[in-house]
């Protein structure tokens, strides 16, 4: 069927005094209903922007979309009237951000803020609108939901003010949610509680889900199939659990070799040599060559075609696609 929303060949400049940056350079991906995306790269990869250009809140200018479609249940948002645009983009697609505290207003109750959700669209009155809030809070487990319907966000710790966050982009029953690091401001021990949180309401309201992220690790559990971002760019696409077994891009190596684990202890954490990639002067060929150690002359002067990939017989891999010169050495070899 068609999917839910479908990116195709996205890309997004940003002028400025510094030059032109290409944050987003031909992105193309799509999530569908009961579905999660796993959006996965450093700083500075396009992973953001993208989001941001898909909710309509990218500053423009500087920013600017130069070319592509976001197509909502096979219609281009980019084409619609600001009407049908604004109606998609307040009830249809809610989005989570990383710090709960600075989404929240400080002045008002979490309760308040949640009403307002039904008051505003759907005409509710005060006591309804606190009832509905109090249902939503019980919806993403905070205890004792009635008594603390009245408290201002900062009487909540971090994990359960994310909580209200993920019960804010709940209350119209979206059909999709995009998060955009949802749990990096957390620790590790409450990071998977919300993640583990989100996964259960979306496979229960069946709603699509994609997961920004820069940690490989805190979305295992969760997404269905990755798409890992570099320079603004797709470098690799996979199921989650085939992306793990067997990446088919250095960067997606080098990111699984960062991830910590209980049995290295005492040995030092791999990280990938360089730095992330500057925008303004993207490399020529694989933006990745300069921190790669397979890169050949090829590498620093073909851009690389997301291929598709293959086993060794030749057969396609469902959904598995890479944008390395090598792919098939770095999946086979
Ligand atoms: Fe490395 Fe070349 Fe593949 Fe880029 S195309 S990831 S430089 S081997
Ligand atoms: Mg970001």
């Amino acid at each position: 069927g068609t999917p839910l929303l479908e990116v195709r060949d996205l890309h997004v400049e940003f002028k400025t005094r510094d030059g032109v940056a290409k944050a987003v350079n031909g992105v193309n991906y799509s999530v569908a209903a009961g579905e999660t995306l796993a959006v996965l790269g450093e700083s500075g990869s396009g992973k953001s922007v993208t989001a941001q250009t898909i909710m309509g809140i990218l500053d423009m200018p500087p920013g600017r979309i130069t070319s592509g479609e976001i197509m909502f249940r096979g219609q281009d948002m980019l084409k619609m009237s600001n009407e049908e645009r604004r109606r998609i983009r307040g009830r249809k697609i809610a989005m989570i951000f990383q710090d709960a505290l600075s989404s929240l207003n400080p002045v008002l109750t979490v309760g308040y803020q949640l009403g307002e959700m039904f008051r505003v669209h759907q005409g509710a009155s005060k006591k309804e609108a606190k009832a509905k809030a109090i249902e939503l809070m019980d919806r993403v487990r905070i205890p004792a939901a009635k008594e603390r319907v009245g408290d201002y966000p900062h009487q909540f710790s971090g994990g359960m003010r994310q909580r209200i966050m993920i019960a804010m982009a709940l209350a119209l029953e979206p059909d999709l949610i995009i998060a955009d690091e949802p749990t990096t401001a957390l620790d590790v021990t409450v990071q998977a509680q919300v993640m583990d949180l989100l996964a259960e309401l979306q496979a229960e309201y069946h709603m699509g889900l994609i997961l920004i992220t820069h940690d490989l690790g805190v979305v295992a559990d969760v997404a269905d199939k990755i798409a890992v971002m570099y320079a603004g760019r797709i470098v690799e696409t996979a199921p989650v659990h085939e992306l793990y077994a067997r990446p088919a891009h250095p960067y997606t190596e080098g990111l699984l070799r960062s991830i910590p684990r209980l049995d290295q202890k005492g040995e030092e954490l791999y990280a990938i040599k360089g730095l992330p990639p500057n925008l303004y002067k993207v490399p020529a060929g694989c933006a990745f060559n300069p921190r790669c150690d397979a890169a050949t002359d090829l590498c620093r002067t073909e851009v690389p075609a997301l291929h598709q990939v293959t086993d060794r017989e030749g057969a396609e891999l469902a959904g598995r696609k890479s944008a390395c010169h090598l792919w098939k050495e770095t999946l086979h070899g």
